[in-house]
C-alpha cells in the first residue's frame, strides 16, 4: 500500500522544510498552502474565494479544502505523500478518514512537530521563498544563495504570524488528541537543526 504521511504543528515548525527533503525519498509533497497560493497567482475561482482568509491568517473553509484534497488524492494514486498543512481541522480529519479508504491507503502516521510560539515567530519573520522552485530559505538559519532572488510571503509579517499562531492553537491542535486516540501520533522535537529532524522522520516512516 502506498504510504501516507501526515506532517502535523504549526506554521513555521519546519513542516515544508523536511516535506521538500523527503521527495529525495520519492514522497510527494502535498501542500494545501502552496496549492492555494498557486491558485491566488492565477486567480482562479478557487484563488478568489481563498485569499481573503489567507491574507487574514484565517482557514480557507473545510469543504473548499476537503474538494481540493480529493482532487490530489486521485491524481496520486499509488505514490508515497506527505500532507503538508492537511488536516487542520476536526471536520478535515474526518473527510480524511472517510476518502482514504475509498482511495486504497490509510494514515500510516501523523508526525508532530513541537515547537514554542516565540521560535515560530523567528523563524516565519525570517522565512524567505525562491519562487521559481519554491524552495524555502531563512535569513539567518538557511540563507539563500546570492543568485537566487527570494521573496517574502504576504502572511509572514508579525501581526498575521500571531494570528495564524492564534488559529493553530484553536482550531488545529485538538487534532493532537485526534491522532493519539487513534495511536498514530509521532511526536519529534521540531527545535531541533533540519538535518537532525530529517534522520528523526526517516528513521520513523522507513
Ligand atoms: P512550515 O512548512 O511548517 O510552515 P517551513 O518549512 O516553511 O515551515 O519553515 C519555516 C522557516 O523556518 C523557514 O524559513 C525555514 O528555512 C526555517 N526552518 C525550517 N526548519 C528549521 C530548523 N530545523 N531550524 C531552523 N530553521 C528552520
Ligand atoms: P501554509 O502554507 O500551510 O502556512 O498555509 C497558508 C494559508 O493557507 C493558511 O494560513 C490558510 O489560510 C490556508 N490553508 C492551508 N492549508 C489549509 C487547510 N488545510 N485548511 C484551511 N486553510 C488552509
Amino acid at each position: 500500500m502506498a504510504k501516507t504521511i501526515i506532517f502535523l504543528g504549526p506554521p513555521g515548525a519546519g513542516k515544508g522544510t523536511q516535506a521538500q527533503n523527503l521527495t529525495e525519498k520519492g514522497f510527494i509533497q502535498i501542500s494545501t498552502g502552496d496549492i492555494l497560493r498557486e491558485a491566488v497567482r492565477n486567480e482562479t475561482e478557487l484563488g478568489k474565494k481563498a485569499k481573503e482568509y489567507m491574507d487574514a491568517g484565517k482557514l480557507v473553509p473545510d469543504e473548499l479544502i476537503v474538494s481540493i484534497i480529493k482532487e490530489k488524492l486521485k491524481e496520486l494514486e499509488n505514490k508515497d505523500i506527505i500532507l503538508d498543512g492537511f488536516p487542520r481541522t476536526i471536520p478535515q480529519a474526518e473527510a480524511l478518514d472517510k476518502m482514504l479508504p475509498e482511495l486504497g491507503r490509510k494514515v500510516d502516521v501523523v508526525i508532530l512537530f513541537e515547537i514554542e510560539d516565540d521560535e515560530v515567530v523567528n523563524r516565519l519573520s525570517g522565512r524567505r521563498i525562491d519562487p521559481k522552485t519554491g524552495k524555502v530559505y531563512h535569513v539567518v538559519y538557511n540563507p539563500p544563495p546570492e543568485n537566487v532572488d527570494v521573496i517574502q510571503r504576504d502572511d509572514d509579517k508579525e501581526e498575521v504570524i500571531r494570528k495564524r499562531l492564534e488559529v493553530y492553537h484553536q482550531q488545529t491542535a485538538p487534532l493532537v488528541e485526534y491522532y493519539k486516540e487513534k495511536n498514530k501520533l509521532f511526536p519529534i522535537n521540531a527545535s531541533e537543526s533540519p538535518d537532525i529532524i530529517y534522520k528523526t522522520i526517516l528513521s520513523v516512516i522507513e
